[in-house]
């Protein structure tokens, strides 16, 4: 019985019964208990194996999850509520691994844990950041940044005994190997590989997230995406990336031959998804330690060619990783040569510089070597494939379009569900069953109660207890207060000009002068943001500031507060987005059409019954269909709209800001009233670029969104109404399981047995 072996791992540890534990105490005991738990977990086996490369793994707390998944989160609970205790008290406890930054690391995580529960024999590898990527303070209505420690002496990470040499140039250091154990739901295990080298220095970090970057054996894997505003910032990446590599080549081609695999046949035994550009420089690494082994160039570049597969992310230039030949040649020089062969190659069949992996500017594109010499290339939802097929990499998909495949993004429904939003999913089962956990596409059984008065009356209930369990916590961490009654209204994610939280902020004014013309709100509105800026991201910092100005003026603004509220969640994690995402009335999804991969927050919020408001862009377009015109806000310019005013070139921000009701809104930005409570340069920076350039067209779309989503809340009074699409939406969501995303990537492209 559990409950025996928790009273057992107590009396050991402490001597104290669970009554008499602290939640602290019983944390470790849980741990422990959880750990031997999964000692006990079969290791999922194959005769090929699945390695995920990512430079990312934004996995969030596990103590929940690892329950949930082993079968005794319901048992658990129980017998702590038996004893007085809180199992969600006790999970505070846990410090959440900022091993992520946003949507790339939490899609790792979610798929990790699809694989395994699907059975399939699939390991993660990346880095063990010791700070992880930052943690946010707000001071002064800034963003400041603190190094976010998450490594505690009991906790999931094991340390191992196996170690690696990994060569740099000029110098050596000796790798370590973390392991997390990755449970499956009713199923075995697998692992998260976490690189690491003993020599780190904790201390050389002063003040804020600051240190000597060219201490490359002390720092190496302090923080996820160090500061890249310097040559040293961009070097230490290169040496991230190619530590994490060298590691991930190593260790994969070690289990082969552990299993006596001859490595000739690598791909019929290994498949190797390169998450984005960041594990790129394993695909050199594969073919120059095959050549170690003996293995001819020739025969190493198709081997490798048949083994790795890569996911694009993003259509954004910026992020589409260049590096400049120098800085490879003083990380890594021994992939130099190996790089230019693969140049070579291409360019002895291509005339075509679009496709060369070194441009004339001397840079390795790190996304076209992926593509040449790897055997599928994936987006992440189908606009986002057409995008790249049709535009982006138009070049790559004439002279492959056999490698070219859409693979629509999912989230894992027992943390996104069952775990953050425990009522709705028993509310669930109470109506159509259990089977559902298993099989997402029951979900649509829930049709059935579109007209039902008492269920989704109880679906407003649940909704509201779920925004009462926010509002406490709000109180507790931020000493903010928030009313239930209110529509909450949000929009959390990373922060980035693409995703446009300046245009809600533009809502924001709109609304706070009308409320100030009298023209009050049929129920007060709650608008809350959750978003970090990359450090070196200054006008995202300028946003993030003038969102922290605006919740001060409206809070102290007498005439205001009691129908518009701002809060600015302090660094938004997962943990944070599993309270806010089930209390979610309206979930924004306002990216500019075309530029939004696909988005998985907006997945997360339609699961938990939230109607969207948003752009037809990324996944949306996908929601949108599944779920049709009715249940679903869609505004703004399509796709092809935007990308026909890039490719014309005619789109002038400053004729949209010159109509009389944006301009008052943008005037606003730097108005006395902000001015006294904000920074002028911050402020009037962000001012000067929404009316000089907004090259992610802000102001083409304001005039739709406020008209939108002033319907979206005058909706919102017809509560039956609302309830029922809110109804469809669940009932709906069952696509965007990571389940169904991974079933897909077995099938089409792992093969996996
Ligand atoms: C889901 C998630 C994201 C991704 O959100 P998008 O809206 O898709 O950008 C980012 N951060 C956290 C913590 C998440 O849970």
């Amino acid at each position: 019985m559990i409950e025996n072996d928790l009273k057992i791992i107590l009396k050991e540890r402490i001597n104290k019964t669970i009554k008499e534990a602290s939640n602290e105490e019983i944390y470790l005991a849980l741990l422990e208990l959880t750990k031997n738990k999964i000692k006990n977990t079969p290791s999922i086996k194959g005769n090929k194996k699945l390695y995920y490369i990512s430079a990312e793994f934004l996995i969030g707390k596990l103590l929940s999850n690892n329950l949930i998944n082993l079968g005794i989160y319901n048992d658990i609970k129980n017998i702590l509520e038996k004893n007085g205790k809180n199992l969600s008290e006790i999970e505070e406890i846990e410090l959440e691994p900022s091993l992520g930054n946003g949507g790339l690391g939490r899609l790792a995580a979610c798929f990790l844990d699809s694989i395994a529960t699907l059975g399939l024999n699939g390991d993660g590898i990346g880095l063990n950041y010791h700070f992880g990527l930052f943690k946010q303070v707000f001071k002064g209505n800034k963003q400041k940044e603190e190094k976010n420690p998450w490594i505690t002496k009991e906790g999931w990470l094991n340390k191992t005994n196996k170690q690696f040499e990994v060569l740099f140039g000029g110098f050596k250091v000796k790798s370590r190997l973390y392991e997390i154990d990755v449970v499956g739901y009713n199923n075995g295990k697998n692992k998260l590989h976490l690189f690491d080298i003993d020599t780190i220095d904790e201390s050389i970090v002063n003040e804020g997230i600051n240190f000597d970057k060219e201490e490359i054996k002390k720092n190496l894997t302090l923080f996820l995406y160090p500061d890249d505003s310097d040559e040293a910032g961009h070097l230490l990446r290169v040496y991230q990336q190619y530590f994490m590599v060298s590691n991930a080549a190593q260790l994969i081609l070690l289990e082969a031959e552990e299993k006596g695999y001859d490595l000739r046949n690598l791909h019929e035994h290994v498949t190797i998804q390169i998450n984005d550009t960041h594990p790129s420089m394993i695909i050199p690494e594969l073919i120059r330690l095959l050549g170690m082994k003996g293995i001819g160039t020739e025969e190493a570049i198709n081997i490798v060619s048949q083994t790795c597969a890569y996911t694009n992310h993003t259509i954004l230039a910026e992020a589409l990783e260049k590096w400049p030949i120098k800085y490879i040649d003083k990380v890594a020089p021994q992939l130099m040569p190996i790089i230019r062969e693969l140049d070579n190659r291409v360019r002895a069949k291509y005339s075509d510089e679009r496709v060369y992996i070194i441009d004339k500017d001397e840079r390795v594109h790190m996304a076209h070597m992926d593509i040449h010499y790897g055997f599928s290339v994936n987006g992440v939802a189908a606009l986002h494939t057409e995008i790249l097929k049709k535009e982006e990499l138009k070049a790559f998909y004439d002279i492959y379009p056999e490698k070219f495949n859409n693979k629509t993004n999912g989230i894992t429904f027992r943390r996104w569900l069952l775990h953050c939003n425990n009522e709705l999913s028993n509310f669930i089962s109470e109506l159509i069953g259990d089977d559902y956990k298993k099989d997402v596409t029951k979900l649509e059984d829930l049709l059935k109660y579109v007209d039902d008065k008492e269920v989704l009356k109880k679906l407003d209930e649940i909704k509201t207890n779920n925004k009462i369990k926010l509002k406490k916590y709000l109180k507790e961490t931020q000493n903010i207060e928030i009313d239930e009654n209110s529509i909450y209204d949000i929009q959390i994610k990373r922060l980035h000009e693409y995703k446009r939280q300046q245009m809600n902020v533009l809502y924001i004014i709109y609304k706070y002068l009308e409320i100030k013309k009298g023209k009050l709100p049929a129920r007060p509105i709650t608008v809350i943001f959750g978003a970090k800026a990359a450090p070196a991201y200054i006008i995202a910092k300028d946003i993030i500031h003038t969102i922290l100005c605006l919740q001060e003026i409206i809070e102290k603004d007498e005439e205001v507060n009691k129908h518009l509220k701002v809060v600015m969640i302090e660094n938004y994690n997962v943990t944070k987005a599993e309270k806010l995402i089930p209390a979610c009335d309206v979930s924004e999804q306002i990216s500019l059409a075309s530029k939004e991969a696909s988005g998985t927050g907006n997945m997360k919020f339609m699961l938990n019954g939230a109607l969207t408001l948003g752009t037809d862009d990324g996944a949306n377009v996908e929601i949108h269909e599944l779920v049709g015109d009715e249940n679903i806000y869609i505004f703004g310019a399509s796709s092809k709209e935007v990308m026909e005013h890039y490719k014309n070139r005619d789109y002038i921000s400053k004729e949209y800001y010159e109509k009389e009701n944006i301009k008052e809104l943008v005037d606003f930005l730097i108005s006395d009233k902000m001015i006294k409570v904000g920074d002028k340069e911050n402020l009037n920076r962000l001012y000067n670029e929404l009316i000089n350039k907004d090259w992610f067209m802000t102001l083409l779309d304001l005039e739709d969104y406020i008209k939108t989503k002033e319907k979206v809340f005058k909706d919102y009074e017809n509560r039956e109404r609302w309830n029922k699409k809110a109804l469809i939406n669940i009932a709906k969501a069952g696509y965007f399981s990571s389940d169904r995303t991974i079933e897909q990537y077995n099938k089409e492209i792992w093969k996996l047995n």
